[in-house]
């Protein structure tokens, strides 16, 4: 990508040294590095706008709740969302996930199922478990195949008039596929089944339009978008939304409290109980304004190019097997090195400068389906160069020397 040490410059971080080493970051995938705009959005909030918002008079309150409310229209144009009334504020894709589970779980009962998938985080999986076992709910598993890639035919064997949701992930956080979400949306449309999509590892990475893709729910985290901890989006169609009860009961929900009857407000405050992180919100704003500026098209191409390339350069490792060779794949390659530990391997390219994950990256089930305990990932961003993964593969291969 061009300009592409311009860019990095604008990220503190890169300045860090890690071991005495120039800092190679390649753990994006848990959460991404934050540029100096992102920053000094949320110093300047603190220091010269600090306020409550949508409950004020005065001037700090007004202008807090304008930069809010800016930044809700940036993430309805982020999505292509047809009015920003469906873009809820919440704690990530965690939280997203269980607002979704518990204020639809009133629709289900023991005929109900919801269709996740093996490949899902454990955030997709654990929120659904909880509602189902609550309203006596099944959930049915698309199973993943060898490659990486879901077992489609089997997904079409599952869904039924009893389908209620489909939830799945846009981008598997532990293999990188790319699911094929138009093709599941689609399908499931067919059963009049609801669908989440798990934006967690593709909102940075590939351009999402929630109109074109007629979905139902689309969610992601402020920390993987260049963002602050502690925010994320829910997408929701208007409709569905409005047919769903509030998530949580307080401040900012409600139209009228009185002790006979207490009425709530409308999208999106009815889903959005208490202060919000608004200073977060703010700092996801500069985020989503920072990646439209490179453009999302050219980040996927620099990011695939990359992929690739570190893909050709870890196989030529003698005893490496990457797991997840799907044919579309995001910038995430997860592998291990014949009977050595990805924990040592990690610990030991930690030492090098090398930031990467190890362990089961919140993906037990992957893990189970492969028989092993975990892996090493790289997860890319559009900030990383050749030169660090010429960097990162050489630290593999003395890690590899000292360990055998
Ligand atoms: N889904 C996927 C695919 C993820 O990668 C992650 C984060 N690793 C999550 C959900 C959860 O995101 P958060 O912790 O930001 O809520």
């Amino acid at each position: 990508m061009k300009d592409l040490q311009e860019i990095r410059s604008l990220f503190p971080i890169f300045q860090t040294k890690v071991n005495g080493k120039k800092l190679v970051y390649f753990d994006n995938g848990a959460t991404t590095q934050k540029p100096i705009s992102v920053i000094n959005s949320i110093e300047n909030y603190y220091a010269h706008v600090n306020s409550n918002v949508h409950r004020g008079v005065h001037y700090l309150s007004n202008l807090a709740t304008d930069k809010l409310e800016t930044v809700r229209c940036g993430v309805q144009k982020f999505l292509n969302a047809k009015f920003e009334h469906e873009i809820i504020f919440t704690k990530g894709t965690t939280d997203a996930i269980n607002l979704v589970a518990q204020c639809l779980k009133r629709d289900l009962d023991e005929n109900s199922e919801i269709i996740i998938s093996e490949l899902e985080h454990h955030s997709n999986i654990v929120p659904w478990q909880l509602a189902c076992e609550e309203v006596g709910a099944k959930i049915k598993v698309i199973p993943l195949k060898e490659n990486g890639e879901l077992d489609w035919s089997v997904f079409e064997k599952l869904l039924s008039n009893k389908t209620k949701l489909v939830a799945i992930s846009h981008v598997s956080n532990g293999l990188g596929t790319i699911n094929p979400i138009k093709y599941v949306i689609d399908n499931a449309k067919k059963f009049n089944a609801k669908v989440l999509i798990d934006g967690a590892q593709a909102a940075s990475h590939i351009p999402v339009n929630v109109q074109k893709l007629d979905v139902d729910f689309y969610c992601f985290s402020g920390h993987k978008v260049f963002g602050p901890t502690g925010v994320g989006v829910l997408y929701g169609k208007e409709t569905v939304l409005n047919s769903m009860p509030p998530y949580q009961g307080g401040g900012e929900m409600i139209k009228n409290v009185s002790f006979k009857k207490t009425t709530y407000a409308e999208l999106p405050h009815k889903f959005e109980a208490g202060t919000p992180n608004i200073a977060g919100i703010i700092g996801l704003g500069a985020a989503l304004d920072f990646i439209n500026k490179i453009g999302l098209n050219k980040i996927f191409e620099h990011e695939i190019n990359l992929t690739e390339y570190a893909t050709k350069e870890l196989l030529k490792i003698k005893g490496l097997k990457i797991y997840g060779t799907a044919q579309k794949k995001s910038a995430i390659i997860s592998f291990n090195v014949d009977k050595l530990h990805h924990y040592d391997i990690g610990v030991l390219l930690d030492k090098m400068g090398v930031a990467v994950r190890t362990g089961h990256h919140c993906n037990q089930p992957i893990m189970e389906k492969y028989n092993i305990e975990g892996t090493v990932r790289i997860s890319l961003a559009f900030y990383n160069t050749k030169e660090e993964i010429d960097c990162c593969v050489d630290a593999i291969k003395k890690s590899i020397k000292m360990l055998s």
